[in-house]
């Protein structure tokens, strides 16, 4: 790429061994900036070290939170080889949100260039070893010092990198799951199928409360009916009923369209596997329960890739899923999406790219 300055650090920092990766911790040495404008769109594109910088106080995405985020990984194959999976789709997701929050839209393939220079520059952060990852983070915010309300005129985006360990060091770890028809995530019109800063801050208070009484996370439901099941956390869901996966439709605009969900959705199908994506109440779930249908339930999302869940707790009513054990298809979906995520298996679909 001609137009990507690149400055590079002279003082790099210690890497810390793979075993004692936690996530979100640590940042590598450089990172990647570009500035918009009006006059200029986006502009001065450039990696540069890692670090601190100073911006006013009034800066608009303190007060009004335009503020957008995509979170994807790199992985090191058994050759050392560096991977990416499905990078591309996560910046048209970005831009998607770009444009419900009045964020200008950027070029798509000259930021997923720009990434693949960040890591080649630091391609000795991607750990190598079994299922560690190095973590990516592009987001983009409004830099106006103005605290009048309106779209922002001027906004940074950057992509910064993070080494993470690996997500169950020791094996699945099942989750218990409180359902929430006290809070929402999202409400139909609103935000949530972008990937907004404030959607994770108007998601805490649920998720503190569920934690208090011994829970992981919640299971959000629709805002209208509180009735039909929408994420867990800040994951997608699938339902194993009899020998179809279940998960909820992506129509209403209040789920947000995980990567994670799609490939597993196409990985079950290319393994002869029923998907349907359908309007799935708790009531259904819970009935399936009951009848001896609800064989697993799972979350999926870029950072566990897939989170098995034990328990389901509804106003007080308790259901234990597959005796609290991870699930065969959890695990068969897991193994094969990680083996093509890691380059060990073949990838029929064309997600990986290697750097
Ligand atoms: C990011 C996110 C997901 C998962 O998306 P992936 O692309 O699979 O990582 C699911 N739900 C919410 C609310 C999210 O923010």
């Amino acid at each position: 790429m001609t137009d990507l300055k690149v400055i590079l650090s002279q003082d790099l920092k210690v890497k810390p061994k793979d075993n004692e990766l936690k996530f979100g911790t640590m940042f590598t040495d450089h990172m990647f900036v570009m500035d918009y404008n009006k006059d200029e769109g986006w502009y001065d594109a450039k990696i540069v070290p890692y670090g601190e910088f100073s911006v006013e106080p009034s800066m608009m995405v303190f007060h009004y939170a335009q503020a957008i985020f995509e979170g994807l990984k790199a992985y090191r194959k058994h050759d050392g080889e560096i991977l990416t999976f499905r990078a591309i789709d996560n910046f048209k997701r970005l831009n998607i949100s770009a444009e419900r929050m009045c964020i200008p839209r950027f070029d798509e393939c000259m930021a997923k260039n720009a990434l693949y220079e960040l890591l080649r520059i630091e391609k000795d952060w991607v750990p190598s070893q079994k299922e560690t990852s190095l973590y990516i983070r592009p987001f983009i915010i409004a830099t106006d010092p103005y605290i009048g309300v309106r779209p922002s005129d001027t906004y940074k985006f950057f992509i910064i990198l993070s080494p993470v360990g690996a997500y169950y060091p020791e094996g699945f770890k099942p989750v218990k799951i409180f359902v929430t028809d006290k809070y929402v995530r999202a409400a139909s019109g609103g935000v949530g199928f972008a990937k907004t800063a404030g959607n994770y801050a108007a998601s805490l208070y649920a998720a503190e409360e569920a934690k208090k009484m011994g829970y992981t996370q919640v299971m959000w439901l629709d805002c209208a009916k509180r009735k039909y099941v929408e994420e867990v956390g800040t994951m997608n869901i699938f339902f194993v009923i009899e020998n179809i996966l279940v998960t909820p439709d992506l129509s209403g605009g209040s789920v947000l369209a995980g990567i994670t969900r799609d490939s597993v959705i196409k990985l079950a199908n290319h393994f002869n596997m029923s998907v349907e994506e359908r309007k799935i109440s708790i009531d259904e779930v819970f009935d399936a329960h009951e009848k001896g249908k609800l064989k697993e339930v799972f979350g999926t999302g870029t950072a566990a890739v897939i989170s098995p869940v034990s328990e389901l707790n509804l106003n007080g009513k308790k259901i234990t899923i597959n005796e609290g054990k991870t699930g065969d298809i959890s695990q068969f979906l897991y193994d094969k999406l990680t083996a093509v995520q890691y380059g060990m298996d073949k990838d029929p679909f064309n997600w990986v790219e290697t750097i």
